[in-house]
């Protein structure tokens, strides 16, 4: 059994308590309008293209099987739609102009990453995180993962957008100690329109959950997590409604998130090809007042901050 994974990031702080591997799985359903991690939109593999570092030899093109590559007077271009994702171009690139996005990978490969930081997971409370892309996409992997995980002692969180079925759910969340749940929007319009997600869906993932906690002696923490997006997620009334529904339809859960909006994704999509969408945005455009009296309106939430800020 193997997944395709896009990043495996060690020593992470940042995604559920202490030092954590964060494992990321390519292929989500949703098309989120402000996405930071667009190499894992698609559940194949792909590649990046930094044009500083081609010295337009031409090796690429030769090697191309599909002739999706273009050397011009203006550098390389690639075809993402002719592109078929072999790779190959990566494998003879002199000077690592074009890299790979996606290596399939089993869950005894990952094992042997993960159980290489287990003193670190036992000393800070750590473990692994799974995030992508959807890892809910991947369940019996996931589920396998996670199973060997515990067998370890190592706590393990599973970051979901709440597209996910089920069955993925009851295969995943025995083995889950921690879920990272995105609430970004509960205006259905908007849900649909910016990240593809039917509020149904949302909800029936929420309902689940909530079904799993009162069956089960043991049950998850849940963190909800919110982008701050300007002018799409930010506003006064989509955050005040969120924390209102968490605070009388989500009884397990341990932290709120509202993360800061950042343009640090822009070199990613600039790498595949793509114009960002929110090109014309900057790190200064949540308006951090906004924030704080969300903060202030929501005390027993436990809302964390994270991200960039400036005052
Ligand atoms: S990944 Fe394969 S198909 Fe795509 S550009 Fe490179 S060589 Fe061509
Ligand atoms: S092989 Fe690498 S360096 Fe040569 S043209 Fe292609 S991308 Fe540029």
């Amino acid at each position: 059994m193997k997944a395709l994974i896009f990043k495996i990031d060690r020593l992470n702080t940042h995604n559920g308590p202490g030092f954590r591997t964060v494992i990321y799985f390519k292929g989500c359903p949703l098309h989120c309008t402000w996405c930071h991690n667009p190499e894992g939109i698609s559940p194949k593999k792909e590649v990046w293209f930094n044009a500083s570092k081609c010295i337009g030899c031409g090796t690429c093109v030769e090697m191309c099987p599909v002739n999706a590559i273009e050397l011009s007077e203006n550098g390389i271009t690639i075809d993402r739609n002719t592109c078929i994702g072999c790779q190959l171009c990566t494998v003879v690139c002199p000077s690592e102009a074009i890299e790979k996005i996606g290596e399939e990978q089993s869950v005894d490969e990952l094992m042997r990453i993960i159980l290489q930081d287990k003193y670190l997971f036992e000393s800070s409370g750590g473990g692994v995180t799974v995030t992508g892309g959807e890892p809910g996409n991947h369940p019996d992997f996931v589920s396998e993962l996670f199973k060997r995980c515990k067998e370890e002692g190592i706590h393990t969180a599973f970051d979901t957008s709440g597209m996910v079925s089920e069955s993925a759910l009851e295969k995943i969340i025995p083995f889950t100690d921690l879920v990272f749940l995105d609430i970004k929007t509960l205006d259905p319009e908007q849900s649909l329109k910016y990240t593809g997600l039917p509020i149904q869906k949302l909800m029936g993932t929420i309902e689940w959950l909530n079904s799993f906690r009162t069956s089960h002696s043991s049950f998850p923490e849940i963190e909800i997590r919110t982008p701050l997006i300007p002018g799409i997620t930010d506003d006064n009334e989509n955050l005040f409604a969120i924390g209102q529904f968490i605070e009388h339809s989500l009884k397990q859960v341990k932290n709120w998130e509202l993360c800061m909006f950042n343009d640090l994704c822009e070199d990613k999509y600039l790498r595949m090809g793509i114009k960002w969408a929110l090109n014309d945005k900057t790190q200064n455009s949540v308006d951090y007042s906004r924030v704080l009296a969300i903060q202030n309106e929501f005390p027993a939430l436990g809302i964390a901050v994270t991200g960039y800020i400036s005052h």
